[in-house]
């Protein structure tokens, strides 16, 4: 579809999950080494292109299976979370091993990235994820993410990667996510069962008759299913973020993808409205803990789409913490002029404001973010 190709090809920051029957061999005893090197060679060409790539990739269990003595046959359901666990810390080595070969080869560096739950709903947390984030990707290098299966418990796991791909988009302000697996999108009923169900090529609102669209689990060793695709395309569109379904089996279907519109996939566009959903949020949830006050220098750039630097804040009033919520005030008669999240504490924003970004360093002893307020967490009110 044209529309989808637009989509892609004008997305900046890419976010492309892989699932575990993409990466893992049937008998979980390694990796599909010839796919995962034309998935490296796509991703070049996309890093080529300008685009940053961020990838979320499953497969740390299945490729752990066999050192723990569970069949290829046994459900993942039905593996004990303690095994699963285990299971995931042997496996993990594997799949990064696989990428660090398939990768370097095309010369690229990739990092690696385990998260939790935890780091993507506690503020402080996942300031500093996004900003390690950040820097990875304007350093050209192409962040691998899984969860961190190891520590995360039952009760806190995201059960599968599909949300965690949602999640990061939403973290890094992504363009698209691209969820890759064993099925070319979303149609009107689960054709495994039903015959005349029917490809859904764009879905414009996301609304409940797809959320009754989607079946439970595919077979074999995969453990998402449409379900949880819908859910991440349910949190990445609250993000603004659009969100692909395609079938990412074959050699090179990410390349397909980026450039060939007959290529069959299922695409849930984000509305305008969507867009502002994280600003709305910071917006409506968060009770400032504190004000800084600018100049009036300050404000002019704020209006101009630019991020409060502490160069611009004159003074600091009540007691934060990094990643809390302030109201920015003018400095002249104190009026409200919007609220955003600190990436330092009053403390230290205290004993930054009015001076150069490059002294940060010298006066606090760290080397944190240029910015006090970044603009992706500000909402202007003026
Ligand atoms: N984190 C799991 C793994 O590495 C996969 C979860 C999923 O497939 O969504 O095996």
């Amino acid at each position: 579809m044209m529309q989808t190709l637009d989509v892609l090809k004008a997305a900046r920051s890419v976010v492309i999950k892989i699932g575990t029957a993409l990466i893992a061999r049937e008998d979980a005893d390694g990796v599909r080494t010839e796919w995962l090197t034309a998935l490296a060679q796509d991703v070049a060409a996309l890093r080529k292109q300008g685009k940053n790539v961020t990838i979320i990739s499953s497969g740390g269990i299945a490729l752990g299976r066999s050192a723990l003595g569970i069949s290829p046959q046994t459900p993942p359901q039905k593996i004990p979370l303690e095994h699963k666990q285990a299971a995931s810390s042997v496996g993990q080595f594997r799949v990064f091993h696989g990428y660090h070969e398939a990768f370097s080869a095309q010369e690229l560096t990739c990092a690696q990235i385990l998260l939790t739950m935890t780091e993507t709903e506690n503020r402080a947390m996942h300031l500093n994820a996004r900003a390690t984030l950040q820097t990875l990707l304007d350093k050209g290098i192409v962040p691998i993410i899984n969860e961190n299966d190891t520590v995360s418990t039952a009760e806190i796991r995201f059960g599968d990667n599909d949300r965690l791909a949602a999640r990061v988009a939403q973290m890094i302000n992504a363009d698209v996510v691209v969820l890759l697996s064993t099925i070319d999108g979303l149609y009107t009923a689960n054709p495994y069962k039903n015959p005349g169900a029917q490809h859904i090529p764009i879905v414009e609102t996301l609304g409940d008759e797809h959320v009754s669209m989607a079946g439970d689990a595919l077979p074999g060793l995969s453990t998402g299913g449409m379900k949880s695709k819908i859910e991440a395309a349910q949190t990445a569109l609250r993000a603004g973020i659009p969100l692909l379904i395609a079938d990412g089996r074959a050699e090179h279907a990410l390349d397909n993808i980026f450039n060939n519109a007959e290529m069959r996939c299922t695409l849930f566009m984000a509305s305008a409205h969507e867009k502002n959903a994280r600003k709305s949020w910071i917006h409506a949830h968060l009770k400032p803990k504190g004000a800084v006050y600018v100049d009036s220098g300050a404000l002019q750039a704020l209006k101009n789409g630019k991020s409060l630097l502490p160069v611009g804040v004159k003074k600091v009033e009540g007691v934060f913490a990094r990643g809390d919520a302030v109201e920015i005030r003018a400095l002249e008669d104190g009026q409200r002029l919007g609220i955003g999240l600190s990436a330092y504490s009053s403390k230290d924003a205290g004993d930054i404001m009015g001076k150069k970004s490059a002294d940060i360093l010298e006066i606090l002893g760290y080397a944190g973010r240029d910015e006090l307020i970044h603009r992706n967490d500000m909402v202007l009110e003026v």
